[in-house]
């Protein structure tokens, strides 16, 4: 962790290692105060505002990800994946996994060939039922 951290040209704080690895590790996407909570019981020192001050500043480096989530809330994460990439959201369990931009590429193939659009830019996630979650359904 630290080292994507220092990737990112930043620098490496208590408080960014601790929320990086509570992020890192965490099962599913975190809100804001499911991640103050969790820091909390590690570290009661750490205030609210200073955990949504390192998550902002983690973000804005690239590091952590927001993500929009079923029911109007949005979470936190930190991906496995480094670099630009997407997510298949869970609906049931509200786990995310990373969909690698491999898979979506020739989609922007088929964008630009068919509709002489150049994509610059495009991140999204896609909902559904995990297979997780698919196999207990039976
Ligand atoms: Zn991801
Ligand atoms: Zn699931």
């Amino acid at each position: 962790m630290r080292d994507r951290i220092l990737a990112a040209g930043e620098r490496i704080t208590p408080q960014r290692d601790l929320i990086a690895g509570v992020l890192e590790t965490a099962p599913r996407p975190l809100s804001a105060s499911g991640l103050y909570e969790a820091v909390a019981r590690l570290d009661p020192r750490i205030g609210r505002a200073t955990v949504f001050r390192t998550v902002a500043a983690l973000e804005r480096a690239g590091i952590v990800e927001q993500l929009s989530l079923p029911g109007e809330r949005s979470g936190y994460l930190l991906c496995a994946t480094v670099g630009h990439h997407h997510h298949l959201v869970c609906q049931r369990c509200g786990k995310v996994s990373d969909l690698p931009e491999e898979t979506v590429g020739p989609f922007f193939a088929t964008i630009e060939s068919d509709h002489g659009f150049s994509v610059d830019h495009a991140s999204f996630s896609v909902y559904g039922t995990c297979a997780g979650c698919s196999a207990r359904l039976v």
